[in-house]
């Protein structure tokens, strides 16, 4: 089916999401601010407001309840990430995802160069 131009359902919307929300963190700064670190503190805090998938973020505000994010840096808000999406992986019957590859899958590009 050619679904180009339609509406998003869950799964297309969860993929684009985990895009952009992966490439984020792996962008983050090495070094924020302490007002880059609230900032990104309040951008979850608000995304998980407004994302448009209601089960989902209401499972994703109590999930950020239980393991407020981790942002000191850009490894460690990659690897909380990482962790936050295989808790949702876990939650649909997924498979886990290894977090020691984030930044291979979402900056770098695989090892063997097939990114390149
Ligand atoms: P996705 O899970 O969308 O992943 C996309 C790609 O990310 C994968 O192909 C893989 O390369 C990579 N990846 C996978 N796991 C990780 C990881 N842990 N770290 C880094 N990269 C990874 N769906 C529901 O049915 N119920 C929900 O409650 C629900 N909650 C969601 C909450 C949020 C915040 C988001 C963004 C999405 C949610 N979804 C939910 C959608 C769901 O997570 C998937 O996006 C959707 O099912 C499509 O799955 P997929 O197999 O295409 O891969």
């Amino acid at each position: 089916r050619d679904l180009k131009g339609c509406p998003q359902d869950k799964d297309e919307l969860g993929r684009s999401t985990w895009k952009f929300l992966h490439t984020m963190s792996v962008n983050y700064p090495e070094k924020p601010s302490i007002q880059e670190q609230k900032d990104m503190v309040n951008f979850l805090g608000l995304f998980g407001k407004f994302y448009p998938c209601a089960p989902c973020a209401e499972d994703f505000r109590k999930d950020l309840e239980q393991n407020p994010p981790k942002v000191e840096s850009d490894m460690a808000l990659s690897r909380w990430l990482c962790q936050a999406h295989n808790r949702v992986n876990i939650k649909v019957g997924k498979p886990e995802f290894d977090c020691s590859k984030v930044l291979e899958r979402w900056r770098d590009g695989w090892k063997d160069g097939s990114c390149d």
